[in-house]
């Protein structure tokens, strides 16, 4: 909790781990939540996992949030955690946030963050502030930080913050907010094990069937070449995917693509599919209708391909390219391998 004689503040990151390595998003929390606590607080963050290889795997990811900033690293490891259960995972968290009495925990705004966070928040009564972009200290960090999220599918923004008294729960976005850098050698923080006790699950996952295996996540990726019925047919996509090769970015696709049976539907963005923020999206063959434009208008530079002059996509487009996505895409191939010094092929 915060100190009331000094007022200074504890947060807790949990860094969620996937297939063995730390996912960006944690080290995003862990840099919002030392942002928050400034120079005077203390930042703490969990790792759970369990199972014959994670071992070895959480004690990377620990080394690594010690080497950025983390003062004690908790790392939570059982057997009963090697698939992901909401009810064991938010025992692992509650298990740090009894060790740490944070007065701010930090987890990224993902599939299991989303789970966890109102978990979270309800065991310690807290309030919760989901899916935020930016985080503004200008006038001190606790109550008087004020978070930024995006509303209706990103067509508005809010800003809030807590009211003071209450431990604050916030989940932030992938791939808005800066890494936590890495502390001046010397000054690392200590890894500790943690013990916890499970509670009673509901459910368990009996199987995970990956359907988009070797890609990058859609959520953090950096850039995305997204394809849209304009690509006309699952071969269609192979330009996008060697475009996206050469970038080192993940495909992605609109509804329209995945209805046609073009592709998977876990590569679907928009209202009803993923929401991206990659520093850059290129949109090609895509309309642009407005359930698309629900999941990507937030990426930082959009690049739209399309045939049509008055596709809506050019409305939100920073660079629209009027022309055949099978004659612009290879060029732009082209282009980037000769750049890039030839990656990708
Ligand atoms: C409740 C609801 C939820 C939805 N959720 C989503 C969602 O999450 N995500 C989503 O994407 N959609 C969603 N939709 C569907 C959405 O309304 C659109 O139907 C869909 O986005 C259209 O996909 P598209 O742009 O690929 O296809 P189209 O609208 O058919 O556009 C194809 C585009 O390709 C261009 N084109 C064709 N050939 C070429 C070429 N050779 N070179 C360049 N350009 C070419 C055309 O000019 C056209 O602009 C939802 C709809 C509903 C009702």
């Amino acid at each position: 909790m915060s100190d009331t004689n000094t007022g200074k503040q504890t947060a807790l990151v949990y860094a969620e781990c996937a297939e063995g390595s730390l996912r960006r998003v944690a080290l995003e929390a862990l840099g919002a939540a030392r942002l928050l606590v400034g120079d005077g607080g203390s930042v703490h963050a969990v790792v759970v996992g369990g199972g014959a290889s994670a071992a070895a795997a959480l004690q990377t990811a620990a080394a690594e949030l010690a080497a950025r900033g983390a003062e004690v690293v908790h790392v939570v490891d059982d057997p009963a955690l090697a698939g992901f259960a909401p009810e064991a995972y938010a025992a692992a968290i509650g298990a740090a946030v009894a060790a740490v009495q944070p007065s701010i925990i930090v987890l990224g705004h993902t599939a299991a963050g989303r789970e966890l966070a109102p978990r979270v928040a309800a065991a310690v009564s807290g309030g919760h502030i989901a899916d935020v972009t930016a985080v503004d200290v200008a006038a001190g960090g606790g109550a008087a930080a004020i978070f930024t999220r995006p509303l209706y599918a990103g067509k508005a923004f809010e800003q809030r913050r807590f009211l003071p008294g209450a431990p604050q729960v916030i989940t932030v976005r992938p791939n808005n907010l800066p890494v936590a850098e890495p502390v001046a050698p010397g000054s690392e923080g200590t890894v500790a094990a943690l013990a916890y006790s499970a509670p009673p699950l509901w459910t368990i996952v009996r199987d995970v069937v990956r359907k988009a295996s070797g890609r990058i996540d859609l959520a953090e990726a950096d850039i995305i070449v997204s394809g849209g019925r304009g690509v006309r047919s699952a071969d269609g996509f192979a330009p996008l995917e060697e475009l996206a090769a050469v970038v080192g970015g993940a495909v992605g696709a609109s509804r329209g693509a995945c209805d046609a049976g073009y592709c998977d539907y876990s590569l679907q963005i928009g209202q009803t599919g993923k929401t991206v923020t990659p520093k850059l999206y290129i949109a090609c063959g895509i309309s642009g209708a407005i359930q698309h434009l629900a999941g990507m208008s937030q990426s930082r530079v959009i690049v739209a391909i399309n045939k049509d002059p008055e596709a809506p996509i050019f409305g939100v487009a920073d660079y629209g390219i009027v022309g055949d996505l099978f004659e612009v895409v290879p060029l732009l191939t082209e282009q980037f391998r000769a750049l890039l010094g030839n990656p990708g092929s």
